[in-house]
């Protein structure tokens, strides 16, 4: 006899917990199939670890800039294994919370890989389950190159599991996670060069955002190497990695090489093609507006959608199905417009809405563009300088902010608040009429002419 559900969510990460446990705060009855750990990417080998290492990196900036407020830092070692031990302890106390939340829920934590046996039916190691609403929410996984040596390789999930600092580092990428562990690393003082296979990184971004870290990057000592593709790697006797390139380029002695070129949907083990569910060809789960699949009763959230792929992207789409689905709320959706994001990198970056190039090529000379660039006043001591840049799209006679974009020390935590302005239809006189924070580097937003 198959145990009976009102919701299944197939996936423990952001999205799968989130409309779980919404559910059951409506008196569902509801599992989650999880058959890694709880917590999925984020938790796991994503947000959180990457946080603690950039906390930790920044915290090494912090000490090398510390002369320019007088004080004469003697730093004797850095331990990247009690660092480790440190963060996993956390995450391990994170873990912890959830399985009591789930248990106090009356939420079932079905252990194991779940597949479709049908639309209504999933199975998990050799038990079946039914239910009436079933949430695909695997998540996804690092792609690699198709590459000899690429068994060489780490990927960000190997990037966490490394008990040991590496000393000399190549990173193979372009996007978020390649950007933020090579800034993380040299901030370690790791040696780090990035590999990127256009003269460019983050090439969605606004053009002053790229530009603007691209400098900072190289000033901070990442050799970055653009327009290098890379076709094979060897390892040595001595342990270390050799990179072969293309145009017969070696670059040689890495401890380790990180790539970081995407990921894909953690999809094959699911079985779609049993309930009929519907997939692009790298395996992404098409839903409309509401999370809704082809099939009536299954749903996709998370980055199995191949949508945003941000935790708090699917942990609303989450909520927001479980709102619509048992609370009488039929019209609840997540609206994917201006979504807010940062990129931990040094300095950080926090962006909103249209880049100026989007804008111009959809508003052309309805846009009007305010921007600035400053040295913050923490800066002015320091003797390692990073410069602050800022830029406000507006388009049309009212003005309507429709991009923010921001770069400097402070901007992850910056943007949130001007993000819920934004969201509502601020425009930049709304902007010009809130009176600045003295001194921040955020005041400026309120003050651009
Ligand atoms: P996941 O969190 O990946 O969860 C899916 C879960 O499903 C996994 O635990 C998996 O084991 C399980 N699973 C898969 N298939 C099955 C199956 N058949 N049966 C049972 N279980 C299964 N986002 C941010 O917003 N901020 C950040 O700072 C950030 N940093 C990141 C850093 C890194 C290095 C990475 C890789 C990602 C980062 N992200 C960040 C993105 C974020 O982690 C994801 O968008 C988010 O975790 C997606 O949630 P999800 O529920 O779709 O999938
Ligand atoms: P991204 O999609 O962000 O970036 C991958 C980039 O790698 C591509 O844009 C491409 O850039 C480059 N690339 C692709 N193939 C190759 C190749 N063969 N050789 C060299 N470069 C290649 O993927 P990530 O893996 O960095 O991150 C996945 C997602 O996870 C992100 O999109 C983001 O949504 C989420 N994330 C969010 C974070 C946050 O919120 N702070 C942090 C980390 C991840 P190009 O085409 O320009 O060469």
């Amino acid at each position: 006899m198959s145990k009976h559900y009102d919701l299944i969510s197939i996936g423990g990460g952001s999205g799968g917990l989130s409309a779980a446990e919404r559910a059951a705060e409506y008196g569902m009855r509801t599992a989650v199939v999880e058959n890694k750990l709880l917590g999925g990417t984020c938790v796991n080998v994503g947000c959180v670890p990457k946080k603690v290492m950039w906390f930790a990196s920044g915290i090494n900036e912090t000490l090398h800039n510390a002369s320019g407020y007088g004080f004469d830092v003697d730093l004797k070692s850095f331990d990247w294994g009690a660092l480790v031990r440190a963060r996993e302890d956390y995450i391990q106390g994170i873990r912890d919370w959830y399985d009591n939340y789930l248990a106090d829920s009356h939420i079932d934590h079905l252990h194991g890989t779940g597949r479709f046996v049908d639309a209504h039916t999933i199975e998990v190691d050799g038990q079946t389950y039914t239910a009436d609403h079933i949430v695909i929410a695997p998540g996804g996984k690092p792609m690699l190159p198709d590459i000899p040596g690429v068994e060489h390789m780490l990927t960000s999930d190997g990037f966490f599991a490394l008990e040991e600092q590496p000393k000399r580092v190549a990173v193979i990428g372009a996007g978020y996670i390649a950007v933020e562990l090579a800034g993380l690393l040299n901030g370690l003082d790791s040696e780090v060069s990035m590999l990127l296979r256009r003269d460019h990184f983050l090439s969605s971004f606004d053009a002053m955002l790229r530009e603007s870290l691209m400098e900072e990057m190289v000033n901070a000592g990442v050799n970055i190497m653009p327009s290098i593709s890379v076709e094979g790697v060897e390892k040595r006797a001595d342990g270390c990695l050799d990179i072969h390139c293309a145009r017969g380029i070696k670059l040689e002695g890495y401890d380790a090489l990180i790539c970081a070129i995407g990921r894909e949907p953690n999809v094959e083990a699911l079985h779609l093609d049993a309930a009929g569910v519907a997939h692009d060809e790298r395996g992404y789960v098409p839903t409309d507006d509401y999370q809704n699949t082809n099939v009536p009763g299954v749903y996709a959230v998370g980055d199995v959608t191949g949508r945003v792929q941000l935790t708090p992207v699917a942990v609303a789409a989450g909520r927001r199905l479980a709102d619509r689905l048992f609370n009488n709320q039929p019209e609840r959706k997540l609206d994917y417009d201006l979504i807010p994001t940062v990129m931990f990198s040094h300095p950080p970056i926090a962006t909103i809405g249209m880049t100026e190039g989007e804008a111009r090529e959809q508003h052309g000379e309805a846009v009007k563009v305010y921007q600035t660039r400053f040295t913050a006043m923490y800066h002015a001591l320091c003797p390692n300088k990073q410069r602050t840049a800022m830029k406000l799209v507006c388009v049309g006679a009212e003005e309507k902010i429709v991009g923010c974009h921001i770069i400097g020390q402070g901007a992850d935590e910056m943007l949130q608040g001007f993000a819920v302005a934004i969201k509502m239809g601020a425009t930049k006189k709304d902007f010009d009429d809130t009176v600045a924070i003295h001194p921040t580097s955020s005041e400026e937003l309120v003050t651009l002419r």
